[in-house]
Parts: C-alpha cells; sequence; structure tokens
C-alpha cells in the first residue's frame, strides 16, 4: 500500500555506496524533492570542527591522530540530529551507519517512526577510480565536483582542490576497505523487503529514476 507524504508514515532513506558513487548528490536531490532534511554525518562534523564545539573538537583530535571515529560519537551525533523536529517527516542519511553496531542503533531509533529504506548505489571498481580520479573537493564548504580543472565551487565559489587522498593506487585501496567494511552492513541489511540495490553506474538523472522507483517500491511493500 502506498503512504502519501504529509499525513502518512515518515520516510526514512539510508543510503550506502562507495566513495564515487554519487550517494551524496542523490541524496541531496532526493530531499529537496520529497522535503526531508539531507542528514550527512561528513557535514556535521565539518560544521562542529569548524565551530570548535565538544564534539568538534573531539572529533578533530581523534582525526587528527588517524583513528577513526567510534561508534558511540558517531551515534551521538546522529541521534542528536535525528531528534530535531525537521526530522520528524523522515530524512536521508548520508554516511551513516558505517558499522553492525550503528545500524543497530539505528533500527532502535527509527522504531515506531516508519519503515527505514535502505538503498545500495553499486557501481564497477573502473567506473569508480575513473571518476575519483577528477574529483575536485571545495576547500570551503566540503562539496564535492568532478572536473578536470579546478575553478570555483557551484554551490558557495570557494576554491576547488585536488583530494591528496585521490591517487589510483590509494583510491583502489581505499575502495577495498570500503568493501571490507560494508560487506557486513549489506548483509544486516539485504533480507530485508525495504532493501533495494540499485545501478549507479548511469547518468545522475537515471540514478535519480532509479532511486525514486526503488523508494517507491520499499515503502510499497514494507510492512506496517
Ligand atoms: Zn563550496
Amino acid at each position: 500500500m502506498h503512504q502519501p507524504q504529509g499525513g502518512g508514515a515518515a520516510l526514512n532513506v539510508i543510503m550506502l555506496g562507495p566513495p564515487g558513487a554519487g550517494k551524496g548528490t542523490q541524496a541531496e536531490r532526493f530531499a529537496r524533492a520529497r522535503q526531508v532534511p539531507k542528514i550527512s554525518t561528513g557535514d556535521i562534523l565539518r560544521e562542529a570542527v569548524q565551530s570548535g564545539t565538544p564534539l568538534g573538537l573531539e572529533a578533530k583530535a581523534t582525526m587528527d591522530a588517524g583513528n577513526l571515529l567510534g561508534d558511540d560519537l558517531m551515534i551521538g551525533i546522529v541521534r542528536e540530529r535525528l531528534n530535531r523536529d525537521d526530522a520528524r517527516r523522515g530524512f536521508v542519511l548520508d554516511g551513516f551507519p558505517r558499522t553492525v553496531a550503528q545500524a543497530s542503533v539505528l533500527d532502535e531509533m527509527v522504531n515506531g517512526r516508519g519503515a527505514l529504506v535502505v538503498i545500495d548505489i553499486v557501481v564497477p571498481e573502473d567506473v569508480l577510480v575513473r571518476r575519483l580520479a577528477i574529483r575536485r573537493i571545495c576547500s570551503k564548504c566540503g562539496a564535492n565536483a568532478f572536473t578536470e580543472g579546478l575553478g570555483a565551487c557551484g554551490k558557495c565559489g570557494g576554491a576547488l582542490i585536488a583530494r591528496a587522498d585521490d591517487g589510483e593506487e590509494i583510491v583502489r585501496e581505499r575502495l577495498k576497505v570500503y568493501q571490507r567494511q560494508t560487506k557486513p552492513l549489506v548483509d544486516y541489511y539485504s533480507a530485508r523487503p525495504t532493501f533495494r540495490s540499485i545501478d549507479g553506474n548511469q547518468t545522475p538523472e537515471a540514478v535519480s529514476a532509479l532511486l525514486d522507483a526503488a523508494v517507491g517500491a520499499a515503502t510499497g511493500s514494507a510492512p506496517r
């Protein structure tokens, strides 16, 4: 049964996919179209670091030491964000969960708030490597841009810079690490009727259409 937006169940979506799969772009478009907040843990952390909050300082110290942010810290920032008013009608999460422990706490957080739709964007490794080779990142707002040249960010006008860690060897290694870390997460979700894989090796417009169809199918078949 199709639940209309507005009065019905909230639209809770999480996006999985390797770096370069277009996850952030798709999450943003989708969130804008459905009028739910796009919640990116990268954005929250960047803001927290820039504004020097206790959370930001803790995160920065951890990352500066070369360590991954722990489950507790990530869960804390997502919990706080999901409890804000604008997330009541739903959300699109980008960058969370990263671990099964995070996924299991997310299930508890979403319990009673409607179905959780899980979208996995799949792109072949060689395509990702090619995409990441021309990826630039905005030095000011952190937005991604895919261009051969440098120039200015389309969002804020900040300077685009090449990412130091986007060399081919490093990219391939990063993708391997991603697959290894994400496999348990995909296993955790894949048997659910609200899990959908979509082919991300398409134009952004075509991927958007697939995403819309996948969310429609997933929410239509979701148990109440
Ligand atoms: Zn920018």
